[in-house]
């Protein structure tokens, strides 16, 4: 068994790589792959950078080199909800792009052409390990659902309450739903794991660069503990 472990950002990588034993590193369009063991388990860690084509490149190159069973990816994420405080996490058991839109043409919006789905399921089973392994978090909201992604930092009472209402979604990031997207059409087990950096409202920008730090530990704790397990 072998788990790729994708984040956008150095911070929301770096403790998972530091921690990893026989280290190997390989440099691929620009984006680091670390393989190697964390917890005793066999991993390929990668930090994609920001937004969906490099997550996409990312979870695409990771599949085709390093043939991961599972990709789980980490980091941070917009709450769309008021049940989400910063600090609390979602663990997706799909995921949808909100910027994907062929409305004006009388599609669905963010109905995924060729695979003709709007939110891309994870698999029950996989999810459900996470979710167990995130109850190691103390005074931590944990929810399952809808992740929604798109190239866009959402910081505005509109395009959050759009997000949310229109896919019923319970956060928003930039990467989880291309990652999702890659995986389905490779027949490759996904679960996104997102702890809330910031309200996705006017305030967003501010509370992202404070609470980034905390909220990234915590998915560290669930990747450790649901490799543990
Ligand atoms: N500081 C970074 C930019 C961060 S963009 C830089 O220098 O490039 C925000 C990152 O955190 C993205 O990877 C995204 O997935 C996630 N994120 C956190 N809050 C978000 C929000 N409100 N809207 C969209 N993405 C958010």
């Amino acid at each position: 068994m072998k788990i790729g472990i994708i984040g956008a950002m150095d911070i929301e990588v770096k403790e998972l790589i530091s921690s990893m034993v026989d280290i190997k590193k390989e440099t691929i369009s620009g984006i680091d792959f670390y393989q190697g063991k964390l917890e005793d388990k066999d991993v390929v860690v990668a930090e994609c950078g920001i937004g969906k084509v490099y997550a996409a490149v990312c979870a695409q190159t990771m599949i085709l080199k390093y043939e991961p069973d599972i990709i789980i990816n980490t980091g941070v994420a917009g709450s769309l909800s008021t049940e989400l405080r910063i600090g609390d996490i979602v663990i997706s058991d799909g995921v949808v792009q909100h910027d994907y839109d062929a409305s004006p043409i009388g599609i669905p919006a963010g109905m995924i052409s060729g695979v003709n789905l709007i939110k891309i399921p994870c698999r029950e089973e996989l999810v459900k390990k996470i979710f167990k392994a995130a109850e190691i978090l103390e005074d931590t909201n944990i929810a399952l659902g809808t992740i929604a992604s798109g190239d866009q930092f959402i910081c505005s009472k509109e395009k959050k309450d759009f997000i949310a209402n229109t896919f019923d979604a319970l956060c928003a990031e930039m990467e989880g739903a291309a990652i999702g997207h890659v995986c389905y059409i490779n027949n490759v087990d996904f679960c996104i794991i997102r702890a809330m950096s910031d309200m996705a409202d006017g305030s967003a920008h501010m509370d992202f660069d404070a609470f980034v730090e905390i909220a990234v530990e915590k998915t560290i704790l669930i990747i450790k503990n649901f490799l543990r397990n």
